[in-house]
């Protein structure tokens, strides 16, 4: 029996990095896994890997900042599966700039999917998730960046912290029992993924596959000295969306090998 068994789950952002984790993990723990993201492709290669390994997954295109295109995800999810138990806030770009270098186009842009995206994750996700009176659990995915200031990346760190208090609010409005709906966020690392192949030349060693720089990786301020994976975040939303968390709301979850120590 599998620590989500049963469940109904929709992930964003899920095809590639610790979306496609965190996808990859609540399938393999028994949940029926709706996968969204731009990157079709990606998309259905991660829905395909939970059913080759007996699990259930659904793979849907969707940009989470167009609003027309919620109604729809989420009218799949109920004519599929009926409910909706786990919902997973994880689509994010990150734009690297200075304060004074930044477009407002840019701004604007990384608002858009960071804190827009997340804003309607909940709004068109709560309704479904009431309806089967069980209550749920919602993970949405900040950063350390939104737990403290980053120089070129200050316009990501003003999401990430957005995002933070934005489901402490969604945690204190959904907390009654009626609705038993749980809300926190996640605060990763460093995390070895494609976002880090838009950093800066210094951090480019961080990617997966490319040889790691412990320089790279002190300077980043890691004290253990390494990188995270996509599947150090998984384990922890899969305890957020589990019941052996039942009793968190409104919570953190760091996960960073001791940056924010
Ligand atoms: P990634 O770039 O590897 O994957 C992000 C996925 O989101 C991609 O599949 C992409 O196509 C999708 N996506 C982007 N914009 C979208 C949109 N408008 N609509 C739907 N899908 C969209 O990134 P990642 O490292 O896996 O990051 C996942 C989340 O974790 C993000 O919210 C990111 O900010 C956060 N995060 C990452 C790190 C890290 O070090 N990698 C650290 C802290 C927080």
């Amino acid at each position: 029996m599998g620590q989500v068994q049963g469940k109904v789950a929709l992930v964003t952002g899920a095809a590639a990095g610790i979306g496609a984790a965190i996808a990859s993990t609540l399938g393999r723990e028994g949940a029926r896994v709706v996968l969204t993201d731009l990157d079709d492709r990606r998309g259905e290669d991660v829905a395909a890997g939970i059913r080759n390994k007996g699990g259930e997954a659904l793979y849907l295109h969707q940009d989470v900042t167009e609003e027309a295109r919620w109604p729809e995800i989420i009218g799949e999810v109920e004519r599929r599966y009926g409910r909706l138990d786990i919902l997973v806030a994880n689509a994010g770009i990150a734009i690297i700039s200075t304060v004074t270098g930044m477009s407002l186009a840019d701004w604007r842009k990384q608002m858009a999917v960071n804190v827009d995206g997340v804003f309607l994750t909940a709004k068109y996700g709560i309704p479904l998730m009431r309806q089967s009176g069980e209550g749920g659990s919602i993970v949405m995915i900040s950063s350390v960046a939104g737990l403290r200031g980053s120089a070129g990346l200050a316009g990501y760190s003003a999401t990430k912290g957005a995002v933070r208090l934005f489901a402490k609010s969604v945690a204190l409005e959904c907390a009654g029992a009626r609705d038993n709906i749980r809300c926190n966020s996640v605060h990763p690392g460093i995390i070895a993924t494609e976002i880090w192949e838009k950093m800066p030349v210094g951090a480019q060693d961080a990617r997966a596959n490319a040889p790691i720089d412990p320089q790279v990786v002190a300077a980043a301020g890691v004290p253990t000295g390494k990188l995270g994976t996509p599947q150090d975040i998984a384990d922890g939303v899969l305890f957020l969306a589990s019941d052996a968390s039942q009793y968190i709301t409104g919570s953190e979850l760091v996960i960073d090998a001791g940056m924010m120590a």
